[in-house]
């Protein structure tokens, strides 16, 4: 855990901490959706640092912890298979599902590879004809825009070796099913900037009309992250819901246009079940009929699947359950045996109060 003093804006961090105790007049309830913001809340303390009554939640944004059971089971089922060369980023190999983790799988034989980028997988499936390679493409709307690329490289090159398991997630829904649940606290959202710099502020003003909650796009920085409760704080006392960008050094409003048009180009939006909040309208991508060859989801059936008791994954990806309150957090419950995912991901709320508190 860092002092204030050594914050590279410790003079900023401080001034914004004072803006924002004199502008806090109510207790309110904000949520961080990002994980990479949880990590940066947890491990600066800058809870610490809030008003009295303001306080923040955390929120759905780690895809590997959001991607359901099913998938992943379908992921161990295509890897077990004696053709195949399953690839995938770091963290999505050891989240368990229930017939075990891709990890787990490899230990049974399984050739499971750790990839940084979709386009690294499209290589090994040019070096390796004679097996069939599986990108399983997980991530919100920031990775979407590689996996698409790679889909189109594929067919470019006529590889024809090269699939997709696709678990691609859309923010907003999330944010929208947050709000109508019936047990909801949250009242405003930092939303994530990094997701917003990819596709645009359009969904957000939307909820910020139709929901009446304030939204500011928001960064990583500890000045980043204060910056955007005191947006959300100062629209909540003012009774004036609508979107602030202080994160406007990366983000624009339209988001990033050739990005867009490459995952509209592949992608279609879809329905997509999510881990702890079920399925979502409009929530998920889906390989476009133009793409279709390359969909590995025939490969293996994903029905449904119940979610891994006695994880709480749930609870606290809605925000409505702290890590530290789940009771196998430390116990039955570390990054090296993790009951499930926001214990396992660099961006789970779990592994992060576990790492830095
Ligand atoms: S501490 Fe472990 S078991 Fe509890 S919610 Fe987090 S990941 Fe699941």
């Amino acid at each position: 855990m860092k002092y204030l003093s050594e914050f590279r804006d410790a003079e900023l961090v401080a001034a914004l901490a004072r803006r924002l105790r004199a502008t806090a007049r109510h207790p309110w309830v904000l949520m961080e959706v990002c994980g990479g913001q949880t990590h940066a809340i947890v491990k600066h303390a800058l809870d610490d640092l809030l008003p009295p009554g303001v306080e923040l939640v955390h929120g759905p944004g780690c895809p590997v912890c959001v991607t359901p059971p099913e998938l992943i089971d379908a992921a161990v089922a295509i890897a077990l298979r004696d053709d195949v060369v399953l690839c995938s980023y770091g963290d999505m190999l050891r989240v368990p599902g229930r017939q075990g983790s891709l990890q787990q799988a490899a230990g049974c034989g399984a050739e499971v590879r750790m990839v940084f980028s979709p386009l690294d997988a499209l290589e090994l499936a040019r070096q390796r004809p004679d097996r069939l390679v599986v990108f399983f493409a997980v991530g919100f709307e920031t990775t979407a825009p590689a996996s698409a690329l790679a889909a189109r490289e594929a067919r470019r090159r006529k590889l024809a070796n090269f699939r997709l398991l696709v678990a691609h997630y859309r923010v907003p829904p999330a944010l929208e099913e947050i709000l109508r649940s019936p047990d909801n606290r949250v009242q405003g959202f930092l939303a994530p900037g990094h997701v917003c710099t990819v596709a645009g502020f359009a969904d957000y003003h939307r909820i910020a009309r139709d929901y009446r909650v304030p939204i500011a796009i928001t960064g990583f920085e500890p000045v980043d992250i204060l910056a955007g409760v005191l947006h959300c704080v100062a629209r909540l006392e003012r009774g004036e819901p609508g979107v602030d960008n202080p994160y406007r050094r990366i983000a624009r409003e339209e988001g990033n246009r050739t990005a867009r048009r490459l995952v509209q180009e592949v992608f279609a939006v879809v329905d997509q079940r999510w881990r702890g909040m079920g399925l979502l309208p409009g929530s998920g991508l889906a390989l476009k009929p133009d793409y279709s060859d390359l969909d590995a989801a025939p490969l293996a059936e994903a029905p449904p699947a119940a979610e891994n008791e006695p994880c709480r994954a749930g609870e606290v990806l809605r925000g409505a359950l702290p890590p530290t309150a789940c009771p196998h957090f430390g116990t039955l419950c570390r990054p090296e045996h993790p009951l499930g995912a926001p214990m396992v991901s660099s961006e789970g709320a779990c592994a992060a109060y576990f790492h830095y508190r």
